[in-house]
């Protein structure tokens, strides 16, 4: 068995149809896995990794077999001693292909700690016991609001919107913009009241909340100049949600972002984010624990998210990317996983994996895999991807075309 498991394996990965993926000829994941899109259904997410949930399959001697078992099976082989041992026998990381024609959720993720206590005491809602680090790399475009804006631009955002003020009425607002000068950790405290002031009376005065919001979308339909990211998730929101989602105003108390091609973006637990639209390469810790706060008919679990939530401004870090030879390493910023982008063309390349296991992902051209001195190639394209478990000590990659591939390793 050993000897059938020490080579890299080419995944069969599952794809998520939630209901935001893209779809039809702007479905990106079918195309960029090279098949014809089923009509009308959305393409998410596409998962490369180990998660119960919707585990990778590979194909062992002619029998598909999942992932999260046979790293169970053979934890050294696959994940290699080192790893096994601080990771409790399971594979660290979930890799992803995420597509988004629609906003997801606004969203947050909580620590290791909030994850266990969650976990035990609601795993139907939070279906494991971990942290879920995640970074975003944007394949085409990310636009995404991420981390709370800062308390000056709050401050201007419902000067800006009357509808929003007068939800909160005067005496909120003189609580949270007392008008002195405030120091850097009393601005963050004002950022917190805030937000608990605003998801308190958005719970308990829903008429007022519904009379602003719908005043709100009448002021912004009629206005002629064009909608800003705010402006246009929330018309977006309000005609798919309703005009009673608690995530309606608190968009405008977020910070826009656009990410180009390659730029990254870091969201650490608590920082709440959602990913508007664009096509990204995604890797977080294995986890699918997620505390949602709006535009979302699924379940909201808002007492949990008052507690996990970070409220420091610029809290979200985008990463630009630098090129190291024909290398972009992005930062490691957990200890889960750390991933870089590898372009080269017509050469041959050595890569040694230290006994770790790794996870490639071919996402321009195409090229073969030779490794331990074996006889034989695994050849891999644009979409497919590739796991080297942990025995595979070195391989090399041959491309005549033009190659590009993202990596996974486990620092
Ligand atoms: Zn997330």
């Amino acid at each position: 068995m050993i000897e059938i498991l020490s080579r890299p394996f080419l995944l069969h990965n599952p794809i998520q149809h939630y209901s935001w993926g893209s779809k039809n000829q702007y479905a990106y994941i079918p195309q960029f896995l090279g098949i014809t899109p089923k009509p009308g259904k959305p393409y998410a997410e596409l998962w490369m990794g180990a998660h119960p949930t919707a585990p990778t399959k590979i194909d062992v001697d002619g029998k598909l077999m999942a992932l999260d078992e046979l790293i169970h099976r053979f934890p050294e082989i696959f994940l290699g001693k080192n790893v096994a041992d601080r990771f409790a026998k399971q594979l660290p990381f979930l890799f992803k292909v995420l597509s988004a024609a629609e906003p997801l959720s606004i969203q947050a993720h909580p620590t290791k700690r909030q994850a266990e206590l969650l976990h035990k005491a609601d795993p139907v809602h939070y279906p494991d016991d971990n942290h879920k680090p995640e970074i975003a790399i944007a394949l085409d475009f990310l636009t995404a609001l991420a981390g709370f804006a800062t308390y000056s631009n709050i401050r201007k955002t419902i000067e800006k919107y009357p509808e929003i003020a007068q939800f909160f009425g005067s005496e909120a607002l003189s609580d949270i913009f007392p008008g002195n000068r405030l120091s850097k950790k009393q601005q963050v405290d004002k950022i917190r009241l805030l937000y608990q002031t605003f998801i308190h009376l958005a719970q308990t005065k829903t008429e007022l909340y519904q009379k602003n919001v719908d005043a709100l979308a009448m002021r912004l339909q009629s206005k002629n100049s064009k909608h800003s990211v705010h402006e246009s998730l929330f018309l977006k929101a309000r005609s798919k949600y309703g005009n009673l989602d608690v995530g309606l105003f608190s968009i405008f108390f977020l910070r826009p972002i656009h990410l180009k091609a390659g730029e990254a973006l870091c969201i650490n637990p608590g920082l709440p984010h959602t990913y508007i639209k664009g096509n990204i390469i995604e890797c977080m810790a294995n986890s699918d624990n997620v505390v949602r706060a709006g535009l979302t008919p699924k379940y909201q679990d808002i007492p949990t998210l008052m507690t996990i939530l970070d409220y420091s401004p610029y809290s979200a870090r985008i990463i630009k990317p630098e090129m190291i030879g024909n290398e972009i390493q992005y930062p490691t910023f957990t200890p889960e996983f750390v991933i870089s982008q590898i372009t080269f063309g017509s050469a041959s390349r050595k890569f040694t994996t230290g006994n770790k296991i790794e996870l490639l992902l071919a996402v321009e051209g195409g090229g073969s895999i030779r490794w331990n001195n074996h006889a034989k190639n695994l050849t891999f394209k644009k979409g497919q991807s590739v796991i080297i478990p942990a025995a595979v000590s070195d391989y090399y990659i041959k491309t005549d075309e033009s190659l590009s591939i993202f990596k996974i390793q486990i620092p």
